[in-house]
């Protein structure tokens, strides 16, 4: 199982998990201190366990996709990457607060 992941955020700013290029958000939390995140699109059913900030346990046998969460997560990041290398005077944290704020702006579907 691959557990590698990062940490993002959704278009609601919560913070949520990048997993394979698809976004998860935090449904709950269990007694025994587990996350369940589940995929932000609302017709997929994976579902993520997640313990001390690392995967213990993800769902992907249930394939059930809209692809668009892909591209949409690619296109922060490919627009990330590119504003870090030619604003060098720019925090990264800075940058990327600004992409963010622009893909929020050009797209309206809950991620
Ligand atoms: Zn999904």
């Amino acid at each position: 199982m691959d557990t590698k992941f990062t940490w993002s955020t959704t278009q609601k700013g919560e913070k949520a998990l990048l997993y394979k290029n698809y976004l998860y958000r935090l449904r709950r939390e269990n007694q025994n201190g587990s996350l369940i995140y589940v995929c932000t699109n609302k017709s997929c059913p994976r579902v993520i366990t997640l313990k001390n900030d690392a995967i213990i346990q993800c769902d992907v046998t249930r394939y059930n996709h809209d692809p668009r969460h892909t591209e949409d997560a690619q296109t922060v990041f490919t627009g990330l990457k590119r504003r870090v290398i030619t604003d060098v005077d720019q925090s990264i944290g800075e940058i990327y607060e600004e992409e963010v704020k622009k893909f929020r702006r050009a797209n309206l579907i809950d991620i």
